[in-house]
């Protein structure tokens, strides 16, 4: 039963996902259940366009599967499944690819920082990312993507592409739009860059409460305040920022108590990381319950990509017709 439509949304397997990916994109994939056919993906094709540890994918795609289900995806009403096991988007990437202009995806930003970041692994695969990202998206026909601000340029390619498609071939496509998140860029604990992994700036969703308090603990906070007696200042300090997420009737109080030296940053710290562990306790017991089921996670994702070929098979059906490849003989 469709919704206000579908969305579709893929999900970089890097493994355990942090505070950063939890506030900035998975708790609105939870939300977004409510209004909107949803369908996941944990891109593991999309994590392999940069260089990777074949030793270490699977299990990256199986902890970031456990995480979006502990979170909260629902997988008898979203359609949660690995990227890899719908092969139809590789065939779709692939007939796009036919009619995508070299010089379109070149352009594209994050295809230049990959190239400066990987100079020995720019490949057909990392220039062809956004021609990926497009086949997720439009195999299911979906019409919004969860995105930030910085991925409007890629989306804004798959709109191009699709429109393109529906120029050369017919009306098949819907144009996806983005649905922007008015989640917060979430620091790391340096205070300065975006949480992130590999920057090692991050605190795990699934991290035990002391790991948490110990991690809270190297947060940087307002660097002028070298002394437990000078005020501090809120507004540069990133403990501060994850208070209002973490402890948003605390905020005042905190906001007061810093400016005027009342309370030390380790107080404080102590305070966030309590906050933290309160928060995401109902999620660290439902994510070890998951870990202790592998048979239905992994009946999860068989049901998922089904119920995903279903409608990529149908999709696929229509682009090979409108394309002019012939049938398969025999059917
Ligand atoms: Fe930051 Fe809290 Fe220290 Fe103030 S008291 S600088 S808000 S950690």
């Amino acid at each position: 039963m469709t919704k206000r439509g579908r969305v579709f949304a893929g999900i970089r397997c890097t493994g355990r996902q942090h505070l950063g990916n939890y506030l900035g994109a998975i708790q609105n994939f939870v939300a977004l259940q409510e209004e909107y056919d949803c369908v996941y993906s944990a891109v593991d094709i999309h994590t392999i366009t940069t260089p990777w540890e074949p030793g270490e994918l699977r299990e990256n795609v199986w902890e970031t599967v456990l995480d979006l289900l502990a979170a909260g995806i629902e997988p008898e009403r979203t359609i949660l499944y690995v990227q890899s096991h719908v092969p139809e988007v590789l065939e779709l990437a692939m007939l796009l690819g036919m009619i995508t202009p070299l010089g379109w995806l070149t352009r594209v930003t994050t295809f230049k920082d990959k190239v400066r970041l990987h100079p020995d692994h720019v490949n057909y695969g990392l220039v062809g990312y956004p021609v990926l990202m497009t086949a997720d998206i439009i195999l299911y026909k979906a019409t919004r993507v969860p995105v930030g601000e910085d991925q409007q340029p890629h989306l804004e390619l798959a709109r191009e592409i699709a429109r393109r498609f529906n120029r050369l071939f017919g009306e098949t496509f819907p144009e996806p739009h983005a649905k922007l998140t008015e989640a917060p860029v979430v620091l790391g604990l340096d205070g300065v860059n975006k949480m992130s992994k590999s920057l090692d700036n991050h605190i795990e969703l699934v991290a035990t409460p002391e790991e948490t308090v110990e991690r809270v603990m190297t947060a940087v906070t307002d660097p002028q305040r070298t002394h437990r007696h000078i005020p501090g200042r809120p507004e540069v300090c990133n403990v501060y920022s994850l208070h209002h997420q973490f402890n948003p009737d605390q905020v005042e109080v905190v906001y007061e108590e810093c400016t005027t030296a009342k309370r030390g940053c380790v107080e404080c710290k102590q305070q966030l990381a309590d906050g933290i562990n309160r928060v995401l306790a109902p999620f660290r017991e439902r994510r070890q319950e998951l870990a202790g089921r592998p048979n239905y996670v992994e009946e999860v994702l068989a049901d998922g990509a089904a119920r995903a070929r279903v409608i990529a098979g149908e999709t696929m059906a229509e682009v090979r017709d409108k394309m002019g490849l012939p049938a398969a003989y025999g059917h």
